[in-house]
């Protein structure tokens, strides 16, 4: 199919409540689109006033999703590279903080001499320019699908709105399909689904001139074709465009109930698309390998998040993939390191079949955390370290191997005798916080005949990066000496990139992210190897040759 007609749209929005999984049904309708044959690129509008998430709490918003172009961006980023397979740039995020300070830097500039600048029509043209031209500059896309943050009737997203509604106005329906995300409750006590909270919160849309085309249903378990009917007679909305969106056991199932309910063929219809059908027999497959897995790992995770778990969803998701290739589901067991601190790891990680300590930032609960590093590097229990995860476990190193009892890092304390952890060179003098970390991708160097290496199966790697601080180098020697292997490194030698311990079945830390590129159908190497060594320990310790019991006990899972 090529581009001759234009671009087309396809708008997302969401009703009623939040966390409905818009972001995934934009994903699974650009997914569904692209094995049509068509070149997609989604985007996400937030409509906060921060520039970007990079500064946000994960409690306010989850998980910082960076891309290779070094932009932090919403979680939602995340599931669009994943279904899609592709790699996303700073134009697919687009924010209220970014429109506004580009309208403000152009008013001080004097660009609107004369002008009384407004929402409607500065706001709204600037909105809309962001739509049109997302992703990489001059590139064409048969459609965009752009996905509105929020919920309809949130005040802080009514410009996003009216700009959706004059493309719509504009572009004519043959070319864009709005497509509203809304939820259908079960009320136990009456015995029934309520349809009142979608016909209000269509009500709300229509209010402000958007006719919504399609209705995702989400429920709890699937509605009736007469429920279906009702809602498509108070929407105005046809019968078999109101989709029922039921829950799912996992999230990859999404697109595939999507195209059985013949979503992909009714936006083609209504955007004049004449498609092939997709081939989706490796998604299936997929699917069919998540949810039937052979055995069932434990991998202990351990971080100052444990009750939030949108706060990992990159590595959630990377375990999913990972644990496809070894026939594993990877049962996580969220650890508290404050927990450990009080209790001792044993008590809480006796049973695991790997350990993962990710990214973060701050003090809190990183004793806990060295403290289960040198629980699984004694016990050799596999153990992935991702960035701040890396750093403690070279911190533990220096103190239990090399006899550096005070080794910390200087991002917690400054006069430190020993800041085995130290800041980059070129973090010196940044005063302002918004992006300007180490951030995006960098290259890295492996050394040969080394478990990174052998993951990789190249020496040359390009991972993505979030952090101020790195391995001190003044300590490399000394740490080299005492056995722990500097295995990846910047092409010029000066960052370290990954660590390993040799001498334990699979002790990797890095200081990148690579959760952030792991794809459903390409689960990323290091994952990959990292499960497949907590596999191999499970079995181990089923056929009793482990130093581990299995306990069905398990804390709580993902
Ligand atoms: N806080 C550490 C640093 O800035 C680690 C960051 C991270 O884990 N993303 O270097």
């Amino acid at each position: 199919m090529t581009n001759k007609e234009g671009t087309k749209y396809i708008f997302v929005t969401g009703g009623v409540v939040s966390s409905l999984g818009k972001g995934i049904a934009a994903s699974s309708l650009g997914f569904l689109l692209q094995r049509r044959g068509l070149k997609v690129q989604n985007i996400k509008l937030d409509p906060y006033l921060n520039v970007d998430p990079g500064t946000m709490n994960p409690y306010q918003h989850g998980e910082v999703f960076v891309l290779d172009d070094g932009s932090e961006t919403d979680l939602d980023l995340g599931h669009y590279e994943r279904y899609l397979d592709m790699s996303l740039v700073k134009g697919n995020n687009v924010t209220t903080g970014q429109i506004y300070n580009t309208i403000i830097t152009r008013e001080r500039r004097g660009d609107y001499l004369g002008a009384t600048v407004q929402v409607i029509p500065h706001v709204t043209e600037e909105i809309k320019n962001r739509i049109k031209n997302p992703g990489r500059r001059g590139e064409q896309y048969d459609v965009i699908i752009a996905e509105i943050g929020g919920t309809v009737g949130d005040i802080e997203s009514l410009p996003f709105l009216e700009a959706i509604r004059q493309i719509g106005q504009e572009e004519g329906s043959s070319n864009v399909c709005f497509v509203h995300v809304t939820l259908v409750p079960y009320i136990p006590t009456a015995g029934e689904f309520k349809t009142k909270p979608t016909q209000h919160s269509v009500k709300a849309l229509r209010e402000i001139g958007i006719q919504p085309n399609v209705l995702l249903c989400r429920s709890a378990t699937p509605i009736s074709e007469a429920l279906r009917q009702k809602i498509g007679l108070f929407c105005s909305v046809q019968t078999k465009s109101v989709i029922a969106a039921p829950d799912v056991p996992t999230i990859y199932e999404v697109p595939l109930n999507f195209h059985k309910s013949l979503l992909d063929d009714i936006i083609s219809d209504q955007l004049d698309w004449s498609l092939p059908q997709p081939d989706l027999s490796d998604w299936e497959k997929m699917v069919e390998k998540i949810k039937n897995p052979k055995r069932r790992i434990k991998i202990g995770i351990c971080g100052k998040y444990v009750n939030l778990k949108d706060a990992y969803k990159s590595i959630i998701e990377a375990f999913v993939h990972a644990g496809v290739e070894s026939d594993s589901e990877v049962q996580l067991v969220w650890v508290s390191s404050e927990d450990i601190k009080k209790g001792g790891a044993e008590k809480f990680m006796h049973d695991i079949n790997g350990l993962l300590i990710p990214g973060g930032f701050g003090e809190r609960g990183v004793e806990g955390k060295i403290e289960a590093i040198r629980f699984v590097r004694e016990n050799k229990i596999p153990f992935l370290g991702i960035c701040l995860g890396m750093q403690c476990a070279v911190i533990e190193y220096a103190r239990n191997v090399c006899d550096l009892s005070d080794a910390h890092s200087y991002e917690f304390y400054r006069d430190l005798k020993h800041p085995i952890i130290h800041l980059m060179a070129d973090q010196e003098g940044v005063t302002e916080l918004g992006g300007t970390m180490r951030l995006g991708a960098y290259p890295a160097k492996l050394i040969k005949d080394t478990k990174s290496y052998k993951a990789y199966g190249t020496d040359e790697i390009s991972e993505r990066h979030r952090h101020r601080y790195e391995v001190n180098n003044v300590y490399r020697e000394m740490l080299e000496k005492e056995g722990l292997a500097l295995t990846g490194v910047s092409p010029d030698g000066r960052l370290v990139e990954i660590i390993e311990i040799p001498d334990h079945p699979w002790f990797v830390g890095v200081q990148f992210h690579p959760e952030l590129k792991s794809r459903p159908t390409r689960p990323h190497p290091l994952f990959r190897d990292f499960v497949r060594a907590a596999s191999d320990h499970y079995e181990g310790a089923q056929s009793g040759s482990g130093s581990n019991s299995q306990n069905e006990n398990v804390k709580s899972s993902a």
